[in-house]
């Protein structure tokens, strides 16, 4: 049972007597009051009790009260029970000091009376509960009630230290929740928020108590494991992976969830607390990329790869800047007319002598937030391009890849409205391109934001359709122009009879719908007159052309195209 103390630290007898007929004489709530005379005696004392209040004598035989303090922030990160200081008289100035080292109150001793002893010990305790509740406030997530990020970035930043000192080792765990936008998006933030505080409950049980669990934001979690070997690290995250995806159940919902998370451990990879958190970060990014409920744990090899990317994202800016990012073009024939109707611009970009795959560069520039600079680039490039190309072939049309999450970004859409009507290129003559399985995951306000590109007239494909899970009344209320078929569809050569049916059934079914469907990544003879015969609209691969860099002229453009293709038509 707990017991009301009050505790006095204090090296003269007399004086401890003083206290005590002093309270004999009110009615105070204390079931105990306890004497220690020295600092070392307390600490011992405390490590095992904790006092409701404790009376410090400044001037000990072992040290003062600023030690005393100073030793409990240091041990255990401050004084876990409000303290009052006593000084002698004429001494205000250290009491003033003290205060500020946060101890609650003073009192000058041999000047006090019994209610003013009481009033000061009751105000200290409603002081001290009063800064508790703040800084549990200033340091928690209120949804979860788990650390935030403020707290525990310190705690991680002297658990780095601590490490260094003691020869110890750590693991930092960094997950995050698969689909949880789209949990949040489709059943409104209540339910979210009651998913997010299954999580933060199961997470704080599947760790020691002496570890550090916090939610960084959104659905982002970071876990702490203390004093702990990689091995044990890796088999606390396979704990995670096997006790969080579950049904959780709320009335007649039922939600899947699975985590996706990094590890890292220290020491290891990292130097410092903050690269740590950054490639912990790094190896969840990389888990998500895999797909849902993956670990990855952040290794040596990860490290060279990371490094080069900070390296790249470090680039990026002069890269717009230089015009070291460039765009290559690749044409798209139109089956009917037998002309190369449309061209699609695809990002280039050479960096330290190797060419960084298109999709790599892309989400360097998401991740970099660098989108709104990248897009004016791009937009200008690519429309410039596009304008000169018209002179010759007016009917020209450029096919734009954008990131489904950055088609909602209503500064990118304006900027492309300001170039197009700076160059006065009709906006029938853009086709923007969609990945399918991006568009998947903002519904309500993917549909808002196409319907108004469309109805400006600019035109809409959805890009390596196939690969996502489009249901076919979402296709239908989709406003959009185009389907480009996955290549995987007319390249995986052993499934053909499957993937025959489905081209079949793509085309029958984007006719239906009144779009136009365009065959990707067609590398041969066979692919050409396969795809034709199967009711493609449009053709586009390798067999044409590759990706090639423009030429001012169009003729010279596809002559060069030509020439440089993997073979020509
Ligand atoms: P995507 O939009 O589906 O582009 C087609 C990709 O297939 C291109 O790869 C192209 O070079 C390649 N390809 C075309 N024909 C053939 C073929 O016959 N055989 C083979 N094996 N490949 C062929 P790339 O340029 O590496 O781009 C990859 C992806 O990166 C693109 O897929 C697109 O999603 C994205 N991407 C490229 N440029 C940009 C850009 O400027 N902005 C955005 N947001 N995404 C881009
Ligand atoms: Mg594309
Ligand atoms: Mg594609």
């Amino acid at each position: 049972m707990d017991i009301d103390e009050l505790l006095i630290i204090d090296d003269c007898k007399a004086d401890f007597v003083i206290y005590k007929r002093l309270l004999s004489s009110v009615k105070h709530n204390f079931d105990a009051i306890t004497h220690i005379d020295s600092i070392e005696g307390a600490l011992a004392y405390i490590n095992e009790t904790k006092p409701q209040c404790c009376i410090l004598d400044y001037n000990l035989p072992d040290g003062n009260a600023k030690q005393f303090v100073q030793q409990l922030h240091k041990s255990v990160g401050g004084a876990k029970f409000p303290i009052i200081v006593s000084t002698g008289a004429g001494d205000e100035r250290i009491a003033v000091e003290m205060m500020q080292l946060g101890v609650q109150d003073y009192l000058v001793k041999g000047k006090m009376t019994a209610s003013e002893l009481l009033r000061a010990i009751r105000n200290a305790i409603r002081t001290f509960e009063m800064e508790q509740k703040l800084h549990f406030l200033a340091h928690t997530d209120p949804l979860t009630g788990l650390l935030n990020r403020a707290l525990f970035t310190n705690r991680l930043e002297h658990a780095v230290k601590f490490c260094d000192r003691n020869q110890t080792e750590l693991s930092l765990i960094y997950l995050d929740l698969d689909n949880f936008k789209l949990i949040n998006d489709s059943y409104g933030h209540d339910v979210g928020d009651v998913v997010l505080q299954n999580v933060a409950k199961k997470l704080t049980e599947s760790v020691r108590e002496t570890d550090s669990v916090a939610r960084l934001g959104g659905d982002e979690f970071v876990i702490m494991l203390h004093e702990t070997q990689s091995y044990q690290g890796h088999f606390v995250v396979q704990k995670l992976l096997s006790k969080i995806p579950e049904a959780i159940r709320l009335d007649n919902l039922t939600l899947h969830i699975s985590p996706s998370i990094g590890l890292v451990c220290y020491p290891g990879t990292a130097d410092n607390y903050k690269e740590l958190m950054k490639q912990a970060d790094e190896a969840l990014y990389k888990a998500k990329h895999r797909g849902r409920a993956q670990y990855v744990k952040f290794s040596q090899e990860e490290k060279s790869e990371w490094q080069r990317k900070v390296a790249m994202m470090r680039a990026i800016p002069e890269a717009i800047s230089n015009r070291d990012i460039k765009f290559a073009y690749q044409p798209i024939l139109n089956v009917t007319s037998q002309e190369y109707d449309m061209v699609e611009a695809l990002v280039r970009w050479q960096f330290n002598h190797s060419l960084v795959p298109a999709l790599d560069v892309v989400n360097l520039i998401l991740r970099n937030d660098m989108y709104l600079e990248f897009h004016k680039f791009m937009f200008l490039e690519v429309l410039t391009q596009l304008k000169q190309w018209q002179q010759n072939k007016p009917s020209l049309i450029m096919s734009i890849n954008i990131p489904a999450n950055i088609v909602h970004n209503k500064r990118v859409l304006e900027i492309l409205y300001e170039q197009l009507n700076r160059l006065s290129i009709p906006y029938s003559s853009i086709v923007l391109e969609i990945t399918e399985t991006h568009l998947m995951k903002k519904s309500e306000l993917t549909m808002n934001v196409l319907q108004e590109i469309h109805d400006k007239g600019i035109q809409i494909a959805i890009d390596d359709f196939g690969t996502g899970y489009s249901s076919l009344e979402y296709l239908s209320d989709l406003p959009c122009n185009k389907l480009k078929i996955d290549q995987k569809f007319f390249r995986d050569t052993r499934n053909r009879k499957k993937n025959r049916a489905i081209i079949q059934a793509t085309t029958t079914l984007g006719h239906q719908l009144d779009l136009k469907v365009v065959a990707e990544g067609i590398e041969t003879e066979f692919g050409v007159e396969e795809s034709i015969s199967l009711g493609c609209d449009y053709v586009q691969g390798f067999w044409y052309s590759q990706p090639t860099y423009p030429e001012d002229d169009w003729c010279a453009f596809i002559r060069k195209a030509k020439k440089s293709g993997f073979k020509t038509a």
